[in-house]
């Protein structure tokens, strides 16, 4: 229990810095993407100013890519939230994913639990499936099998810890199990910190697993992972339903105030 608050409260303070250092950051970008605009409409086409003006502004548009990422992880609560199924949005998701995991890998999905309709923002559960499925991929060079599973369950109790952001309750869960190369347990551990990554230079920018964290925290819902090394890794994200007391979580989800950053 100690362990688990300790580590709720390390993620607590990661999130208020990560969130900080990319709102600063954010700004400055802006300034740069400014002037980067300025400078190529007062240049001449095809002069190598230009290229050198291009160049730095694909690079702010990347930048502004990670910089969202880390203000995901520190963000608390949805935009715009809005009743969808979690079985419809996977559902149409399957085109994507099997772009994204490799020829190699074998991919099945098995949708259950009926009506699984959580408040959610049109994009954020496509972010959280999309970054597992290519997490998984990485996993598994050697070929494998990725799995999506969905089903209702309920929490409560000794299942939730001091760190989780949900409550008791019924959830629509979302299970991502891969047959790769599994983690140590120190991995697992630090996973959903920014920047940790085991991958070489350019292939990672650990941003990926802090903002799934960070999109599950929003859904107030809950992440677990088990992993086996060379065997493989489940991730299980649990979302509120909102079948049961719909009219409460409707009032209390749509009552937040719009944006923080
Ligand atoms: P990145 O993918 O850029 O490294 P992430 O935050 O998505 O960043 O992941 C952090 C680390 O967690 C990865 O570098 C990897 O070590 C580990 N990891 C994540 N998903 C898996 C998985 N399915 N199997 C094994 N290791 C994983």
């Amino acid at each position: 229990l100690e362990e688990q608050l300790r580590h709720s409260q390390k993620m607590e303070a990661i999130g208020t810095l990560a969130g900080g250092v990319a709102h600063d950051f954010n700004n400055l970008l802006t300034v740069i993407t400014g002037f980067g605009n300025l400078m190529q409409m007062n240049l001449q086409e095809d002069t190598q100013l230009m290229t050198y003006a291009d160049q730095i502004l694909i690079a702010s548009d990347r930048a502004a890519v990670l910089t969202k990422r880390l203000l995901t992880f520190s963000r608390n609560q949805i935009i715009n939230p809005s009743p969808m199924n979690i079985n419809v949005i996977i559902k149409s998701l399957e085109n994507i994913l099997v772009r994204v995991i490799s020829e190699d890998v074998e991919f099945k999905v098995d949708l259950g639990g009926e009506n699984l309709t959580v408040m959610t923002d049109s994009g954020l559960i496509d972010q959280i499936i999309i970054n597992l499925a290519a997490n998984a991929r990485d996993a598994m060079p050697n070929g494998g099998m990725l799995t999506i599973r969905t089903n209702i369950a309920e929490l409560g109790g000794e299942s939730l810890s001091p760190g989780d952001h949900g409550k008791p309750g019924k959830y629509a869960l979302i299970t991502v199990t891969d047959t790769g190369s599994g983690m140590e347990e120190e991995t697992v551990e630090r996973i959903f910190e920014p920047f940790f990554t085991t991958k070489e230079v350019g292939k990672g920018t650990g941003l990926g697993l802090s903002m799934v964290y960070g999109l599950v925290k929003q859904h107030k819902g809950v992440i677990r992972v088990e992993s086996a090394l060379g065997r493989g890794t489940t991730f299980r994200i649990y979302l509120p339903l909102i079948e049961s007391s719909a009219e409460e979580k409707k009032s209390e989800t749509l009552c937040f105030p719009k944006g923080n950053n």
